[in-house]
């Protein structure tokens, strides 16, 4: 069976990325991998989970160890830089757009 793997904005950057997440046992086992570098976590999760490296790379730079741009949005009722790109309530004047 071919697993369907969707499509999702990054909570960061907004790209367009994989809705790839590991399973809740891979990602249990995984931690051990962390400190034999960041080839030997994405290895492990292929091999556990034979998903696509480039898939698994996706995750990892996105959500994982996320190294991706962060997108800047700003209140457009003071301005003020809001927590992430997809926030819906500002911090700063506490106004909500839900
Ligand atoms: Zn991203
Ligand atoms: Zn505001």
């Amino acid at each position: 069976m071919t697993r369907q793997l969707g499509h999702r904005l990054c909570d960061r950057c907004a790209d367009t990325i994989t809705n790839y997440c590991p399973s809740v046992e891979t990602l249990a086992v995984i931690g051990a991998f962390h400190e034999q570098g960041e080839q030997a976590v994405v290895d492990e999760i292929v091999r556990r989970e034979g998903i696509d490296p480039a898939i698994v790379w996706e995750y990892f730079r996105h959500r994982m160890i996320p190294i991706c741009k962060q997108k800047i949005a700003h209140c457009s009722f003071c301005g003020g830089q809001l927590r992430t790109w997809k926030a819906r309530q500002c911090m700063h004047c506490l106004k909500d757009w839900h």
